[in-house]
């Protein structure tokens, strides 16, 4: 990607964390899972901005991986928000904690994030999967849909990339659509 790509990826992470604080600023029905969620969201939102910033200036690989796999763990931290958040459940909340944990412990035994992207995507997929399926299981299965399909709809231009090299960018701007269905999701 050029520097111009990477940088618009890192502007347009701003997209999610300003919907939820938008969100539990002036939606009527924020309550304190919405919060959570936002929470969650803003902890991330540092560590991959500084990735998409620091590869739009730098081809440093080794620093990138680095800083990447910060990313990445910042990612299945705020998952464990997310999983509070759909599921209301101290208990199932600690569950997935565990399994971060151990995500996060396997990350940091990698050498090479490129030879480990299947596996790396793989992991993370099964936080969304922990994160998500309790929206179904406390039986809002129309939100469970949406919120499905905006991912489904994310994760497609990740990995066709019909965008080219601004194909990162638009996955941001999905992402803030899948927020935006998980903070309804998560004020029912
Ligand atoms: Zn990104």
């Amino acid at each position: 990607m050029t520097p111009i790509q990477e940088t618009a990826n890192a502007v347009s992470m701003l997209f999610p964390v300003a919907l939820c604080w938008l969100y539990s600023q002036y939606a009527v029905t924020a309550n304190m899972y919405t919060f959570c969620l936002t929470i969650g969201t803003t902890l991330h939102f540092p560590a991959s901005f500084a990735y998409h910033v620091y590869c739009s200036c730098s081809s440093d690989i080794y620093t990138a991986e680095v800083i990447k796999k910060i990313d990445i763990s910042m990612i299945y931290i705020s998952s464990i928000f997310y999983a509070f958040a759909t599921s209301r459940s101290i208990s199932y909340t600690i569950g997935c904690l565990l399994y971060t944990l151990f995500a996060i412990w396997f990350l940091v035994q990698q050498k090479g994030l490129g030879i480990h992207k299947m596996k790396r995507a793989a992991s993370v997929g099964v936080c969304v999967i922990l994160y998500t399926t309790p929206i179904a299981f406390l039986g809002n299965t129309v939100m469970y849909k949406y919120v499905i399909g905006s991912f489904a709809s994310a994760s497609t231009v990740y990995i066709i990339r019909p965008f080219g090299g601004w194909s990162h960018t638009v996955f941001h701007i999905l992402l803030a659509v899948f927020q935006y269905y998980i903070l309804c999701a998560a004020n029912i």
